[in-house]
């Protein structure tokens, strides 16, 4: 069984957005009649390179960046293994990194294996949260060491849409002499970025994040900044990563981009709006919800609440029967009990972490899906608690 677009309530959008339809018509000339290689001698292929250098100055402008430090890669995840590899081989002598206990897998999992790839003893440091997400810039700074390669810390966290201090960040690491990569993936289009106004040396982004396609992504290279390609090959992207262009993607991810820029405003007006007024509706219609991450500096789009005494797997087939789509923070699919790591992180109680949901919108909603949200929740909530023994034993 499928179901279609226009029969779901889409609020999924921190995991993946749909192409926008603008993006798709840039892209169709490109995979169908305008076929050349872009790094072709002809002008059959010289046309398409040119559609590429064009994405390339839209991906720039959108993060205030010259188009000579965008590298495109194949994915968000492509681009975090890109940067800090770079910087480690770049520094051999150095034996430590920087990061925070609520990253992407994309960033942790490298960094929990760095020994595979440096062949040697290998330390992170994963900086602390506080409970409602945030980091602590003086902990930060003492995290520091000489040893340091590189500093990785996420623009903003793709559970609680918490906005982390990078920039400011970067200005400390810098003077150290240290490196400093941002995962972006969750940040780019959504909220204002300038890179020309920072001292950020790389930085991640991903393509359907932003309602772009699946499968491409960028690495912003600051221009200076020592760099070691991960992809050896040919000398596409000016010899930093092997491998023939996606010519489509690339096309439509500059689209996007342009897009973005455009409806920056009313992502942060309408569409914050919308989520307040969902998230505002379901903390005071429903009892013992709690909002996760600081409540201000947070994503426009992004709501993770918590319904304690019931397992956010269960409220998402419930909401799934409406054709709500949505994210937990636990983990019970994938074979594990715990819950999310960014809400251990923060402390959430294990009664609340379990029962969390993310709720993440984009342009594409409207006020009649929110009204539907709020409508449909509070007797999902109230079912599952009915079945509840924790809700029972705890509020008797
Ligand atoms: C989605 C995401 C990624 C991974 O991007 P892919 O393009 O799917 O590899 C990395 N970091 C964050 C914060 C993300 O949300």
């Amino acid at each position: 069984m499928t179901v279609s677009p226009d029969q779901v309530v889409y609020m999924d959008n921190n995991a993946t957005t749909r192409v926008a339809p603008e993006v798709l018509d840039a892209m169709m000339p490109y995979l169908t009649e305008l076929y050349g290689n872009p790094s072709s001698m002809h002008t059959f292929g010289g046309q398409v390179g040119q559609a590429v250098s064009q994405a390339r100055q839209e991906v720039a402008d959108l993060l205030g960046a010259s188009p000579e430090e965008i590298v495109f890669t194949s994915c968000g995840t492509e681009s975090d293994s890109t940067a800090i590899l770079s910087a480690i081989q770049t520094y051999p002598e150095k034996n430590h990194v920087v990061t925070t206990r609520v990253e992407h897998p994309a960033v942790k999992n490298l960094c929990d294996n760095l020994e595979i790839f440096t062949g040697r003893k290998y330390h992170s440091t994963r900086l602390h949260v506080e409970a409602d997400g945030t980091l602590d810039l003086q902990r930060f700074k003492d995290s520091l060491t000489d040893e340091t390669a590189i500093v990785s810390v996420m623009w903003a966290n793709n559970e609680t849409g918490v906005i982390f201090p990078v920039e400011e960040m970067a200005r400390i690491t810098k003077e150290r002499g240290i490196l400093f990569h941002t995962d972006a993936v969750q940040a780019v289009g959504k909220i204002p970025i300038n890179l020309k106004e920072t001292a950020i040396d790389f930085l991640s982004l991903s393509g359907h994040k932003l309602h772009a396609p699946k499968g491409i992504g960028v690495l912003y290279v600051r221009k200076g900044t020592p760099f070691i390609p991960f992809l050896n090959g040919g000398h596409q992207e000016r010899g930093r990563r092997g491998g023939t262009e996606n010519v489509a993607s690339i096309v439509g991810l500059g689209k996007a981009c342009a897009l973005a820029a455009a409806k920056m405003d009313e992502e942060n007006t309408r569409v914050r709006a919308l989520r307040d007024k969902l998230e505002k509706g379901l903390l005071t219609s429903i009892p013992k919800a709690l909002l996760n991450g600081h409540p201000e500096q947070r994503l426009p789009n992004t709501a993770n609440i918590s319904f304690e005494y019931v397992e956010g797997e269960a409220i998402l087939l419930h909401m799934n029967q409406h054709n709500i789509c949505a994210s937990s923070g636990s983990a019970c699919t994938s074979g594990s009990l715990e819950p999310s790591h960014v809400l251990r992180a923060m402390g959430v109680p294990f009664t609340a972490a379990h029962g969390s949901i993310r709720f993440s919108l984009s342009i594409y909603n409207t006020e009649e899906e929110v009204d539907f949200v709020l409508e449909k929740m509070p007797a999902i909530i109230a079912k599952l608690r009915a079945m509840s023994p924790f809700w029972e034993e705890n509020n008797k």
